[in-house]
């Protein structure tokens, strides 16, 4: 049987901090992670060179406000570029047709050049090859005398001193077995919204950000849909790009007709230039087994975490540590790189 120090199972953005800092001090870390690829909620758009060309996921930081993103920013050595948001918005569902309206409401917002995928790539670059394994799903944690054993979907086990659960905690709760776990800490995992997890995003492409011409920010604000709301996306290295949050439930999306919608509306709302983008890529999260359950369809916003999801449970030897356990923006950026640090100075504070 494979052993470990610590176990983190989840290559999300959280669970990558923990496995960065926990490196960094010299312990030896095995992240496990189901999906084959590494980010969770935070993934990009490539192009056929592996170069990332828009955001699927989340998009935006607030570092004047978000302390914690500022540092790991400063510390990977990474640029940020403000959100562009100049000129007018377009408003529908208000008056008979769309119209033009300032809408204020961006301050302070940033994008991070490379898209937050970057972060997640400069965490992972700090460990060694083999602390990663892509494609393996855990499906159970046993106690043990002198630390926990977890088993993939496979059957194969690993030994570990220290887990940390960095996964979505309704994923947790619904797919991995935990039977010495207390009752109420699965309740309180199962009772807590993953930030986003039943949200769908729509990206498209463009040759060029011709609404900025018009004096349009590309920002929309719908009643109508299918988009509620449209923000230019274009890349600091000049990839011209729309995206938009698309407004239907879950099994109301259906890709091709919503293609065909999300045409129609740009063309309404920017003109017909806006219904012609080279690509519409749409990411829907909701149909993602490894981060969304159908409790979370319904959009909630995680509260502050109670204390049972920040305290160490199995003997001190089974850690939470996903955005929605932080104190500090839960479900957000900023609460994922805050559960990790802080899951890492607690591992760190007992060993
Ligand atoms: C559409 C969208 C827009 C967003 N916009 C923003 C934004 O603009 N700004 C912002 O701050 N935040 C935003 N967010 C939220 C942000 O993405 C999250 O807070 C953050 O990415 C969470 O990271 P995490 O590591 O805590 O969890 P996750 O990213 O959910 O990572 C959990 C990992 O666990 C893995 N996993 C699950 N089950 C298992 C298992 N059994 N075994 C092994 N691995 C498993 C998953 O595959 C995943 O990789 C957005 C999210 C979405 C979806």
């Amino acid at each position: 049987m494979q052993t470990t120090d610590i176990a983190i199972i989840g290559a999300g953005l959280a669970g990558l901090t923990c496995a960065h800092l926990l490196h960094a001090q010299g312990l030896d870390v095995t992240v496990i992670e189901a999906a084959d690829r590494i980010g969770g909620r935070i993934r990009s758009l490539r192009d056929t060179d592996g170069k990332a060309l828009a955001d699927l996921g989340p998009t935006w930081v607030w570092p004047p406000h978000q302390p914690v993103v500022a540092r790991w920013l400063d510390r990977l050595d990474l640029a940020t570029f403000a959100q562009a948001n100049e000129g007018d918005a377009v408003i529908e569902g208000y008056h008979p047709a769309p119209v033009r309206a300032p809408l204020p409401g961006q301050d302070g917002m940033v994008r991070i050049q490379g898209g937050p995928d970057a972060m997640v790539q400069a965490m992972a670059a700090a460990l060694p090859g083999a602390a990663l394994h892509l494609n393996r799903r855990i499906t159970r944690i046993d106690s043990a005398i002198d630390g926990l054993i977890l088993t993939d979907a496979k059957g194969k086990q690993i030994s570990a001193g220290r887990v940390v659960l960095a996964t979505p905690l309704r994923i947790a709760a619904a797919d991995i077995a935990m039977p010495d776990a207390p009752a109420a800490l699965l309740q309180a995992m199962r009772a807590t919204p993953t930030w986003m997890a039943g949200q769908a995003k729509a990206v498209m492409l463009y040759d060029r950000p011709f609404w900025r011409d018009m004096y349009l920010s590309g920002r929309i604000a719908s009643r109508i849909g299918p988009l509620t709301e449209v923000h230019d996306h274009s890349s600091a290295r000049g990839q011209a790009a729309l995206f938009g949050f698309i407004g239907l439930p879950p099994a109301a999306r259906d890709p091709a007709l919503l293609k065909a919608a999300i045409r129609a509306q740009l063309a309404r709302c920017l003109g017909p230039e806006a219904g012609q983008p080279r690509d519409i890529t749409i990411q829907d999260w909701a149909r993602d087994p490894l981060i969304c359950t159908p409790a979370d369809h319904n959009g909630a916003h995680p509260d502050l975490p109670p204390a049972i999801l920040r305290q160490p449970h199995l003997d001190g030897r089974l850690h939470l540590g996903v955005s929605e356990t932080s104190t500090r923006s839960p479900g957000l950026i900023e609460g994922a790189l805050d559960a990790g640090q802080t899951t890492a100075e607690a591992i760190l504070s007992r060993h």
